[in-house]
């Protein structure tokens, strides 16, 4: 059940409380007692209901991101919808917080636990696919799926079908919906809020199992509630079952240009949109970054130091692949670009689409010891020459090292700023800060792909204004009135005495 409007309207901005130690425990005691069933079986226990101090850490703490860790008190690992929603139950009844762990490679803090420690659901482990409708061009599946194997079963079936949503490799089609997600495709196929989540099956923080349309290709059945819960970040619900929507898997070949600065290539990818070519991808790497690949990448090429853009091109046939390198190459020349390659095999391409991927591993190996914050910022593509000028002269005015990536086709660019001490951490988080008010300025956003998590939500007023944040906190408190559900993130907080990372809100 909801809760009355009135209720909502009052208090939006009250803290929520939590269940003390005490009731903490006795949660897991009943979480223990649920999982074991009617055998009482310890190894039960051990799989579905883990108190083990590894497993805690596991789950409280990441590599990907620069927050102070903080473990969960317990970890579950369900199988079923219906085992969701007991977690949820014990959850609500002793007031404990709840946080989802999945695919773990989120990068703005997403999945740390609540100050007070809570339950962490991994739902990594719910990863079967149910159904494949090849007719349809759908699949239905439990959110532990992770896009690479789903890409890799519908191969080995022979299916001509793909998900083109592509974040980091190891990403789960839940946390790639409860991020609101995108990749290097996005420039030809979107992001996870177009439409290729058909529906979610979802329990909600009162218990309550909700499918949030059917499997039709499209439906005008009141409004969207699968968009309510792609970018939620796990702060509204649990998500334990989806469809989404395939696309017909075409040939695809890469090429990469150099260029004489960002700005140039910039305008060749408005061109080379404009020609309507066959563009997959087109992303835009500066020098630092070329330098880190040629350093220590992957495969053994090695690249003319210079701001680039790789491209992949997608055909239905190798000729209408050969006639979009030809148009791309005419465009990128036109724009002073210079030393065109187009890969001449498919382990060619692969290899150049590799290095371009690794561009997060590449970029930290530059400064041996350091740990990368990455983030990402999104503007309207026109403006993108002027952030990244602007950013790089700001990068090295600050003194610090940071590799530049862009989904340069979409406006979306990351950087992945380099530090070892804390005095450098400081200088990078005002860094990140000049960043992304930067983009805000340029009618853009503080994210445009990774999230809020605990990282950006800071400048969501700034972003979006107060009215629009505020109806965000109303949709929060009717649907998760104790504030359970991930407390801490996406929701700006609400006096400066709050929301440290892992605290309330
Ligand atoms: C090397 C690297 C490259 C990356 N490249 C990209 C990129 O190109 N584009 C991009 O968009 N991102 C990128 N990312 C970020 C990351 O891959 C995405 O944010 C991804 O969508 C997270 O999915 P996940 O399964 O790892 O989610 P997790 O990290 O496990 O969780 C993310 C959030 O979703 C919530 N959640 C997870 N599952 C559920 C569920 N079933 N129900 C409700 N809430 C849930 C969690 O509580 C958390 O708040 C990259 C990360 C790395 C490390």
């Amino acid at each position: 059940m909801l809760y009355p409007p009135r209720r909502i309207l009052e208090d939006t901005n009250a803290p929520p409380k939590f269940g003390s130690p005490k009731d903490i425990a006795n949660a897991i005691d009943e979480l223990k007692s649920a999982f074991t069933g009617e055998t009482g079986a310890q190894e039960l226990v051990n799989t579905k209901v883990s108190t083990d101090p590894d497993d805690l850490h596991t789950h409280g703490f990441s590599e990907n991101d620069h927050f102070p860790g903080m473990s969960p008190s317990v970890v579950i690992y369900p199988s079923t919808t219906e085992e969701v929603a007991t977690i949820v139950r014990i959850a609500t009844k002793y007031k404990v917080p709840i946080t989802v762990y999945s695919g773990a490679t989120s990068l703005e803090g997403h999945y740390r636990a609540h100050s007070t420690g809570g339950i962490c659901v991994d739902m990594s482990t719910m990863d079967r696919i149910i159904a494949i409708h090849e007719e349809d061009s759908d699949l239905v599946c439990q959110p532990g799926a992770r896009w690479m194997d789903i890409n890799e079963i519908l191969k080995e079936k022979g299916i001509p079908l793909f998900f083109p949503i592509d974040p980091a490799p190891g990403a789960t089609i839940g946390g790639m919906l409860s991020t609101g997600c995108s990749g290097t495709n996005a420039v030809r196929y979107g992001t996870a809020k177009g439409e290729w989540f058909l529906n979610a099956t979802v329990v909600l923080p009162s218990g309550e199992v909700i499918k949030t349309r059917r499997r039709s290709r499209k439906s005008s059945a009141g409004f969207d509630l699968t968009k309510l819960f792609i970018g939620a970040e796990g702060t509204l619900g649990i998500v334990t079952e989806v469809t989404i929507r395939l696309a017909p898997l075409l040939p695809t070949t890469v090429a990469v240009v150099q260029f004489p600065n960002v700005q140039k290539a910039t305008e060749a990818v408005a061109d080379v949109l404009n020609t309507g070519v066959g563009i997959q991808c087109v992303e835009l790497v500066d020098d630092i970054f070329i330098d880190a690949i040629n350093r220590y990448g992957m495969s053994a090429r090695k690249y003319p130091v210079a701001d680039s853009l790789f491209f992949k091109f997608q055909g239905p046939t190798p000729a209408s692949l050969k006639e979009t390198a030809k148009i791309v190459k005419a465009v990128a020349e036109r724009h002073g670009g210079t030393g065109f390659q187009l890969a001449r095999t498919k382990e060619d391409a692969d290899a150049l689409w590799a290095d371009r991927k690794n561009a997060h591993y590449a970029g930290l190996a530059i400064m041996p010891g350091a740990k990368g914050w990455p983030t990402d910022v999104c503007v309207p593509v026109s403006k993108l020459p002027q952030l990244v000028y602007e950013t790089k002269r700001d990068i090295a005015a600050a003194g610090l090292l940071s590799t530049i990536v862009g989904h340069v086709g979409d406006g979306n660019f990351h950087a992945l700023i380099l530090f070892k001490t804390d005095e450098e951490r400081e200088r990078t988080k005002a860094l990140v800060s000049r960043m992304v008010k930067r983009a805000i300025a340029l009618d853009g956003t503080c994210t445009g792909e990774h999230g809020v998590g605990i990282g950006k939500k800071e400048y969501l007023v700034e972003e979006l204004g107060e009215g629009t944040v505020q109806l965000m906190k109303t949709i929060k408190k009717a649907i998760d009135p104790l504030g359970i559900f991930n407390p801490g993130k996406l929701y700006p907080d609400d006096s400066p005495s709050q929301g440290k990372p892992g605290e309330d809100h």
